[in-house]
């Protein structure tokens, strides 16, 4: 099979080669955000440099370059997405804010007292916080999916949430504290049987799998450009036609009009009627040649290198003494959480920064996780297809070091 050339690409990411604190970067933080390849550094300054001006008004000639290269990322990304079309595909700025939208916008339209909104024990605050609050407004109730020891969603659980009160169910594809990888495809199934819709928060999965919105039967897909080698400021909301269509807008003001007086004003077609203002053109512009390197990579060696690293992770991790990881589902990313006997994760990350390694400490923005385990916080190694064993060597080594440290 083919396999990464890792000297290679690890070129593409200019940034990881630097010294940090007198060490090489390892730089283990991935889930957090991912690294950009030179390619997105260069059309960011590309853009800036030659064709900057504001979209789709505009008709002179910079304006239409900065549009077709806006609208161009879109394109790709139905591909991406195997989207049925472009409509579909609304730019936001953010996971956090595409699960806002639908919140704010099907949830009000359609939620009312007594209506069941699903969650997990898996979920990121982004997917949760925008449910309570949308649940307090329409007298809707928040349900939680419970997760057991390994960290896997209890699917018997699952099914007896899932009565006809539930209008939505709101999980992740993968758990970005612990790596979990969630049945998606079953769990879309069971929700449809029962009437439910289902939005998937895609944040930790977009940059490890492929995603095919239609085969999954998807209503609500979010993920962000930053999560997937592309820049901050960038997210992508994907909805079905139908759901889409009879959404209220979220934001007012120009773009998302097609007609306004002050009589009554009419909104903009799909997708400009969840774009309202000058969006992030110079970013999702960026963005499409994130998803074309992406593209340009043998997938198969990318999946390659991942399970190979979490894998020698896992097993040079478990002969540290006293050293637990918490997550052991058996279908995960290449995430290790763990905790060690006696020692405050955030100690490990300060020391860990001082040998160059960069990895997460805290709650992961998961804290009913945390309580679920009776954890404060955890201590996060996320790679990405361009670390290399060696720099796992490295981080093991590190570790060890600030054990003693700490002892
Ligand atoms: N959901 C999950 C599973 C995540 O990992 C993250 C980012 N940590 C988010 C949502 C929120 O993403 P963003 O901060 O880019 O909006």
């Amino acid at each position: 099979a083919e396999k990464l050339d890792l000297n290679l690409i690890r070129k593409d990411f200019p940034i990881l080669d630097q010294q940090v604190n007198g060490s090489p970067l390892v730089y283990f933080d991935n889930a957090a955000t991912t690294q950009k390849p030179q390619v997105v550094i260069d059309a960011l300054n590309r853009y800036y440099t030659q064709d900057n001006a504001n979209i789709h008004r505009g008709l002179h000639t910079l304006a239409e370059r900065a549009t077709t290269g806006y609208e161009l990322t879109r394109t790709k990304l139905k591909d991406f997405l195997h989207a049925p079309s472009t409509d579909q595909i609304i730019f936001t700025s953010g996971t956090t804010a595409g699960i806002n939208l639908v919140a704010q916008t099907y949830g009000r339209a359609n939620f009312t007292a007594g209506d069941v909104i699903l969650v997990s024990n898996l979920e990121h605050h982004s997917n949760i916080v925008p449910w309570q609050m949308i649940a307090q407004e329409t007298g809707a109730e928040v349900q939680v999916i419970p997760v057991d020891e390994l960290g896997v969603l209890d699917m018997v659980a699952y099914q007896s949430l899932l009565t006809d009160r539930v209008k939505l169910v709101a999980v992740n594809h993968v758990s970005n504290a612990i790596g979990t990888i969630n049945p998606i495809k079953q769990m879309i199934d069971w929700a449809h049987r029962v009437g439910a819709k289902v939005l998937i928060d895609g944040a930790q999965s977009v940059a490890h799998f492929d995603i095919d919105v239609q085969a999954l039967d998807l209503d609500f897909f979010v993920f962000s450009a930053h999560k997937l080698f592309g820049p901050t400021g960038v997210g992508v909301l994907y909805g079905k036609r139908e759901l889409l269509e009879t959404m209220p807008p979220y934001q007012g003001g120009g773009e998302m009009i097609k007609e306004v007086s002050f009589s009554g004003t009419t909104y903009n077609e799909l997708p400009y009627k969840f774009e309202a203002g000058t969006p992030n053109i110079a970013d999702v512009y960026a963005f499409g040649f994130a998803l074309d390197y992406l593209a340009s990579l043998p997938q198969n060696a990318v999946w390659e290198q991942e399970k190979a690293l979490l894998d020698y992770a896992t097993e040079q991790l478990s002969q540290i003494d006293g050293l637990r990881i918490v997550g052991q589902a058996h279908e995960k990313i290449a995430v290790v959480s763990f905790v060690i006997d006696g020692v405050h994760p955030q100690d490990i990350g300060v020391l860990l920064d001082k040998f160059g390694v960069a990895i997460r400490t805290g709650h992961h923005c998961a804290q009913p996780l945390m309580a679920r385990y009776d954890l404060v916080g955890t201590c996060r190694a996320s790679f990405a297809f361009y670390n290399t064993k060696e720099e796992i060597d490295l981080f093991v080594k590190a570790l060890k070091r600030c054990l003693m440290m700490l002892s």
